[in-house]
């Protein structure tokens, strides 16, 4: 069964070195996420798995199995691109069975596979629809149909829902997730979206610059990246800076700008270090009256998200933070409004201040 390894994985063009000393373990029947902002070599590492290029450097290894100079076809696997590869003179029904591997099968096999493929797809009822005929999220479902349609269990997924809209995007995340598990797949899916990495996933590789930032489940993720780039790309999150001047047996104090003081846990750090604190802005909290461990602000901006409000509150530390209250709560602030802004100590996560400035780390390329 399919697990992928890569094993130092280092792929230049040129002088331009795309993805660097990548290493990882993909699990049997695993759903990863190659997650990154664009250029940071995701796409080179999946055509690396694919067979497409060669590594520079490094191996490949499928099903236990060192891929060196097997050909793409020879990997028994499913590929699907961004842009939706349909034969426009083909209609579903042939496209989906269209690989030689099913096509070459007798008639009654052939026939069996191609109805439950569109079957589990949920095209049966558009078989004969040419593909100028589908909305884009039927044809990349085709599309799907095809890459698994040989039996592969190795589905790579290279940014398969982004040129759809936002609806069909949501639906179909929600349908490949399904169908991977339902049909026992190993799949590597490649995208810049977190929202979309979140939602399918079992682990996430997060990328950055061509390397591996951290490897961790999405609420992992969330909850408790291991960087302060993952933090920032993963979610949303305020980035405080300051220093921590006083440790006791349980709490840390740590001043920010214009000697305002915010109490963190007690954690490995010592008294003198720069620290960055990181809070998400649905776990602040936002009030008129004072409050222990609180720093007063005036909220700048308000912005209406559905389920909540969005207020941006610049700091007297002259830190702007966001803050996401629930529409559901009913207390509201308005614009200019005196606040106080709660850190809850439970809520905030402590980094050691990065040498090269955190704009550096949190840098997209
Ligand atoms: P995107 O999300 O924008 O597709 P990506 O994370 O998939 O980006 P890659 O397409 O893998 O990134 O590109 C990684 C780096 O390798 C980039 O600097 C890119 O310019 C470079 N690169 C990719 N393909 C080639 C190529 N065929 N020749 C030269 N450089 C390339």
């Amino acid at each position: 069964m399919p697990e992928v390894e890569l094993r130092n994985i280092t792929k230049r063009f040129g002088k331009i070195t795309a993805v660097e000393d990548i290493n990882v373990k993909v699990k049997d029947k695993e759903y990863v996420t190659i997650l990154g902002p664009s250029g940071c070599g995701k796409t080179t590492l999946v055509k690396v798995i694919s067979g497409i290029w060669d590594a520079t450097e490094g191996e490949v290894f499928i099903d236990g199995k060192r891929m060196e100079g097997i050909p793409t076809y020879e990997r028994d696997l499913g590929y699907v691109f961004q842009n939706i590869a349909l034969f426009p003179h083909l209609n579903v029904w042939d496209n989906v069975t269209y690989s030689p591997r099913v096509k070459d099968l007798e008639m009654e096999k052939l026939e069996r596979i191609g109805n439950e493929m569109l079957d589990l797809l949920n095209l049966l009822k558009i078989k004969a629809f040419f593909p100028n005929e589908l909305s884009g999220g039927m044809q990349q479902k085709t599309a799907l149909g095809r890459a698994l349609s040989t039996n592969a269990k190795l589905l790579l997924l290279d940014e398969p829902l982004s040129a759809l809209d936002t609806r069909v995007r949501l639906e179909l995340r929600y349908e490949l997730r399904r169908l991977v598990k339902d049909l026992g797949l190993t799949a590597i899916h490649v995208t810049h979206d977190q929202e979309e990495a979140m939602s399918v996933s079992d682990r996430i590789v997060v990328m950055k610059k061509g390397r591996i930032v951290e490897i961790d489940s999405p609420e992992n993720l969330y909850k408790h990246p291991k960087t302060l780039f993952t933090a920032n790309f993963v979610g949303e999150s305020n980035f405080i800076e300051g220093r921590i001047v006083k440790v006791d047996e349980e709490i840390g104090d740590v001043e920010i700008r214009n000697k305002l003081h915010i109490t963190i846990r007690r954690n490995g750090f010592k008294r003198g270090d720069g620290v960055v604190l990181v809070v998400r802005p649905e776990n602040l909290i936002l009030q008129s009256e004072e409050a222990a461990n609180s720093i007063e602000g005036v909220i700048t901006k308000i912005t209406f998200m559905g389920a909540y409000f969005r207020y941006h509150v610049k700091l007297k530390s002259d830190d702007t933070v966001m803050v996401d209250i629930p529409t559901i709560y009913k207390k509201r602030f308005n614009k200019n409004d005196k606040v106080m802004v709660v850190f809850r100590r439970e809520n905030l996560l402590v980094y050691a201040k990065p040498y090269e400035g955190l704009m550096e780390v949190l840098k997209l390329e």
